[in-house]
């Protein structure tokens, strides 16, 4: 490992040997090869990157890391009210790539490419193929950015918009900067957490290096996610001045304790990032497995808030189509 930068193109590598095999994955971790689901791999392949495998504890059936990655029987049984498009975005698509559902932020999905595949994902079933940006969609979304005065932060989401090259990243956030009304660049990513080399020196100078203020949005959702090299790579953003936050998904069976959702926050703060919101799972199909119910998820935050600062409690949140904005929840406190 470099001193402080990785190699440019480490992350890169990181990508392409990625774990694609569940036989793979489960031969590594000494575990029985039944586990994996043949139907919901070819639905949705699996693909974990080596560095996380890593921290997943061999022989544990239950590792928490694991469950959100391995492809389950479970996925395939529908469930009603779990649906392909459970955010409606395909209807607040007002260009190619570009999704304003909030009055002062856009969403811009920046790749359609995740360098994991996470079981619970929201977006597992986008059309990212009509979605790409282009050349041509990427002037046409700069050009109803500018034509929207409202507009005060751009958004750079996906699939994973770290997938995409530095260089592209680079004249992206450039060309953003020069609509005057922009004030923010954030990106939302789980790539930090994954594959820690995606912090390059070139990363952290595309987002430092305009008039936008840079924040990152993390997705870690266990703190045994974080290890030495994830503290080096949130270390590299937050010396290069860029605000890290972190949000999570409420995972049956991964998260859903107050010793993990505390470890989770006392983990990232020491590294300087503040929890931003923890998501009710959003339902989309073949998660619905990993489902809890507003009530426990009240309950678990009221406690939380018990136990930890207010700065280190996240916002219970979820995002109900058709409203202005995510929709908190409040914090059951009467069991506390
Ligand atoms: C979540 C989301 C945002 C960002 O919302 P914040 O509350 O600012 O984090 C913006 N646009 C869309 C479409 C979103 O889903
Ligand atoms: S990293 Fe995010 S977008 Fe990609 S699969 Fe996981 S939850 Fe979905």
């Amino acid at each position: 490992m470099n001193a402080y930068w990785p190699a440019p193109d480490a992350w890169q590598q990181a990508l392409r040997t990625a774990i694609t095999d569940p036989a793979e994955l489960l031969s590594t971790l000494e575990l029985p090869l039944s586990m994996a689901d043949a139907d919901a791999h070819s639905s949705f392949e699996l693909r974990v990157p080596r560095a996380l495998v890593a921290r997943m504890e061999p022989g544990n059936p239950l590792d928490p890391l694991l469950l959100q990655v391995l492809p389950s029987a479970r996925e395939m049984t529908a469930v009603p009210g779990f649906s392909t498009d459970p955010l409606a975005e395909n209807d607040a698509n007002p260009s190619p790539g570009l999704v304003h559902k909030y009055r002062d932020r856009v969403l811009l999905i920046t790749s359609g490419g995740c360098a994991i595949n996470c079981r619970y994902c929201f977006r597992r079933h986008f059309p990212y193929q009509q979605n790409q940006l282009g050349p041509a969609q990427w002037q046409k979304a700069l050009e109803y950015i500018d034509s929207h005065q409202e507009l005060s932060e751009a958004i750079l989401s996906g699939g994973d918009p770290l997938v995409t090259p530095d260089s592209r990243l680079a004249r992206m956030i450039a060309d953003l900067s020069d609509i005057a009304h922009l004030k923010r660049v954030r990106i939302h990513t789980r790539l930090p957490v994954v594959i820690p080399e995606r912090v390059t020196q070139e990363l952290t100078e595309a987002m430092t290096g305009t008039r936008l203020k840079p924040v990152m949005v993390l997705h870690c959702n266990h703190p045994q996610e974080i290890d030495d090299s994830v503290r080096s790579a949130i270390m590299r953003l937050r010396d290069a001045g860029i605000t890290v936050l972190n949000q999570a998904v409420l995972l049956r069976g991964i998260n859903d304790s107050v010793e993990a959702q505390k470890a989770l926050s006392e983990t990232l703060f020491e590294v300087g990032v503040l929890p931003y919101y923890l998501f009710v799972l959003d339902p989309v199909a073949g998660a619905a497995h990993f489902d809890i119910s507003d009530a426990q998820a009240q309950r678990l935050v009221g406690e939380l808030q018990a136990r930890l600062p207010g700065y280190l409690v996240p916002r219970l949140a979820r995002e109900i189509p058709g409203r202005p904005s995510k929709t908190l929840l409040s914090p059951d406190q009467t069991d506390v």
